[in-house]
């Protein structure tokens, strides 16, 4: 397959290299990061979709979308699809799908969660949104990138999947390091108390697959210093899409407020700027109630 892939970073250029390993023709664009092994280097979005049956985006968010759309969706096909696999608000995903089909092309919203852990090994999980057409079309190219795609609606509904299971992680992540803090505080030993919640009504992924507490739980962050990972500004970042597409429809948030506000605190007036999302519990611990 012909395909464009615009923004090349820590997720996008392994994505695009795992296409272009498989034998697919990519001709990738990014303003900064060099392109990765066996994609050809475009010198514009536009010139990297000309052409293109499928054109990928990976870019840091809504805004930069929108300017990139408008720039490649006049230099795209009739017919091609025009894929986000970017973590944007809802908004923007509906704009830029309608825009693109306003122009006679298709497209779909895709994010993914697994990390550049995932982009890199072709495990991402990718939520998508839009026509069973335009899935049919992109889903051998989900195949290679990643193990799942589910298919979750029309356009938009792959992000709203993708902020409510964040909004989900945000705040089991910092009720799991508020229950160590607080068994430390209480004489209760970490291993005992990982043992119980592991196996008990309390257990979650943030628990039993990324535990925050090193040494306890399989190999996670915790065990390198914290080192991400996930960083904590990219739990934040999804945790405020989360409540900004809450606000749009009058839905009531308290708990994603909560953890938006905490991981804002952390992030933005406190020390959790490039640390894993699980740093939470020695600021945590650290501390008392005020
Ligand atoms: P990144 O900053 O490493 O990559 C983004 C790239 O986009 C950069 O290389 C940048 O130069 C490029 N870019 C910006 N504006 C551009 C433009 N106008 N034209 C062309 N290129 C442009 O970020 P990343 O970690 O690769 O994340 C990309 C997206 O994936 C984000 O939306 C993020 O939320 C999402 N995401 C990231 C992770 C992760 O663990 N890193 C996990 C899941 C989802």
């Amino acid at each position: 397959m012909k395909i464009g892939f615009i923004g090349l970073g820590n997720m996008g250029g392994p994505m695009a290299a795992n296409l272009a390993r498989a034998g697919h023709q990519v001709t990738g664009f990014d303003l900064t990061a060099p392109c990765p092994e066996g994609v050809v280097k475009a010198a514009s979005a536009a010139e990297a979709a000309t052409g293109a049956e499928v054109v990928l985006t990976m870019l840091p968010n809504g805004a930069i979308l929108r300017a990139v759309a408008d720039e490649v969706i006049p230099a795209m096909a009739a017919g091609a699809v025009l894929c986000d696999c970017s973590t944007v608000d809802v908004d923007s995903a509906r704009a830029v799908a309608d825009q693109a089909q306003a122009a006679g092309q298709q497209a779909l919203d895709a994010p993914v969660s697994g990390g550049v852990g995932g982009a890199t090994g072709g495990t991402l999980t990718f939520m998508v949104g839009g026509s069973d057409a335009a899935f049919a079309i992109v889903r051998p190219l989900f195949e290679l990138m990643g193990q799942k795609a589910v298919h979750c609606g029309a356009a938009g509904a792959g992000q709203a999947a993708k902020i409510c299971n964040n909004m989900i992680l945000g705040a089991t992540m910092a009720v799991t390091c508020e229950a160590f803090a607080l068994a430390d505080k209480l004489g209760l030993d970490r291993q005992k108390m990982f043992d119980v919640v592991s196996t008990s009504s309390g257990y979650s992924w943030s628990m039993n697959a990324y535990c925050p507490a090193p040494g306890i739980g399989p190999q996670s962050p915790a065990d390198n210093d914290y080192k991400p990972g996930f960083a904590a500004e990219l739990m934040l970042k999804d945790l405020r899409l989360s409540q900004q597409a809450a606000e749009a429809v009058d839905a009531d948030t308290p708990i994603g407020a909560r953890a938006t506000a905490l991981y804002a605190d952390f992030v933005e007036r406190e020390d959790g700027k490039g640390r894993d999302f699980s740093a939470l519990l020695p600021r945590l611990s650290g501390r008392g109630r005020s």
